[in-house]
């Protein structure tokens, strides 16, 4: 079978799959539809990266919190076009870009923002936001089952579709007595001790996992075994507030956090590689940097996220060396399609199927971009093993198989989803 005649087919086998969205910063959604939006919101959040990158100044920027900073709405909306519409033209080639314009089109009829079309497109946006907007995008169109969330806490609403993953630095960054009293914790009346603190860690992660909390998030970083008595001693002069460098005893607290989520059968999910915005120094999250504590805790599960771009195959070595890593692709097919491919190639060589989740969203405010970046997760998807396939390497019911662990079974499996 040539490659295009298995593209094509596998494509078409796509349209239907279920999908369980590895990884969303997705509020409930009253939060979105009870938003001012238009048709810029489209190109809040990552496209904003690439539009600063070409040019457009900063200081127009508002920002709404988390990853949703938009062009100033408070100017008149002729008036940000003017502003929006050269960075549009030198950045509307980008994977970013292409989610963006996948769902405009889809959700909204446009296919290129022009001066013709873009106040037409900003009124159906402003036209469809209204409840039913997570149903009609997430559900209908893209079919996905459950979303794995990331809001800072556990979701007030929509619980039958957002599934909560909390960030670690709730349990473990401490830097001094403020860290502990923004926790509710009172030094000296409920924390005595670094044993009294590893209580509350252990108490607060049982709760959250009765209340359906999946994983803790960790941003990827150098991390060392720290000895018990040190840590003792580091916790004894934080309840005096004495000043001193706090990362060896986060280091403890990682470690035993770690080690009570394995027990606890709670995921750890870790950012790796490029950091959203710019200017940030994605250095510091060389996935290279998690092989200690992987090495540390073989019980524990880890989803590596990003593929680590640019370190891909890195973490396709590591993805092969350590049992208790999976490869998540959330993010990656709009960061670039074609690092993904190539990376997802590898991998296939490099280590069992079972062990990569194969999409996650990674947006907040503008959901209609889960769309864009569906379409684009499924043509890389087809991409890969369409290219076996015509190689005769892998048979087509093999080749669908595969697709329908990456896109659902293996994050079920991994998180231990109970999906009906
Ligand atoms: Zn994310």
């Amino acid at each position: 079978m040539s490659f295009q005649d298995a593209y094509l087919w596998l494509l078409n086998e796509f349209e239907d799959l279920q999908i369980v969205d590895a990884h969303e910063h997705l509020p409930p959604e009253k939060y979105r539809i009870s938003r001012y939006v238009d048709v810029f919101t489209l190109f809040s959040h990552y496209t904003l990266t690439d539009l600063i990158t070409a040019g457009l100044p900063e200081n127009l920027l508002t920002n709404f919190g988390d990853f949703n900073r938009v062009l100033n709405p408070s100017l008149p909306l002729e008036e940000r076009w003017r502003i929006f519409k050269p960075y549009y033209n030198a950045s509307k080639h980008t994977s970013y870009f292409r989610a963006a314009r996948i769902a405009l089109k889809e959700f909204y009829g446009v296919e290129d923002l022009t001066d013709e079309n873009y106040l037409e497109a900003s009124k159906r946006v402003k036209e469809a936001n209204k409840p039913g907007l997570y149903r009609r995008v997430l559900r209908e169109k893209c079919h996905i089952k459950a979303v794995l969330t990331q809001i800072g806490r556990i979701p007030e609403e929509d619980r039958d579709l957002l599934i909560p993953i909390l960030p670690m630095r709730l349990l473990t960054d401490l830097s001094n007595l403020r860290d502990l009293e923004a926790r509710g914790l009172k030094p000296n009346v409920d924390i005595s001790s670094l044993e009294d603190y590893l209580s509350h860690v252990r108490f607060k992660m049982e709760s959250w996992k009765r209340d359906g909390v999946v994983g803790l998030k960790f941003l990827a970083r150098q991390t060392a075994d720290v000895s018990k008595e040190k840590a003792d001693k580091m916790f004894k002069m934080l309840l005096k507030n004495e000043p001193a460098d706090p990362k060896p005893l986060n280091d403890f607290l990682v470690n035993e956090t770690v080690k009570t989520a394995s027990e606890l059968n709670m995921v750890i999910s870790v950012h790796t590689g490029i950091l959203a915005g710019n200017w940030e120094d994605f250095s510091t999250t060389n996935p290279m940097y998690m092989i200690p504590m992987l090495r540390r805790h073989r019980n524990a599960k880890f989803d590596l996220y990003h593929a680590g771009i640019p370190w891909v195959r890195e973490l396709g070595v590591i993805g092969k060396t350590f049992p208790n890593v999976w490869l998540n692709l959330c993010w990656c097919h709009v960061i670039s399609q074609e690092i993904t491919c190539s990376a997802l190639s590898e991998w296939v060589d490099l280590m069992p199927v079972t062990k990569i989740i194969g999409f996650g969203g990674d947006y907040s405010i503008p959901v209609e971009k889960i769309y864009g970046h569906l379409v684009m997760a499924k043509e890389d998807v087809a991409e890969v093993l369409a290219r076996r396939i015509s190689k005769g390497l892998m048979k087509r019911s093999e080749a669908l198989e595969i697709a329908r662990m990456w896109f659902y079974e293996n994050p079920v499996e991994l998180y231990g989803l109970r999906l009906n």
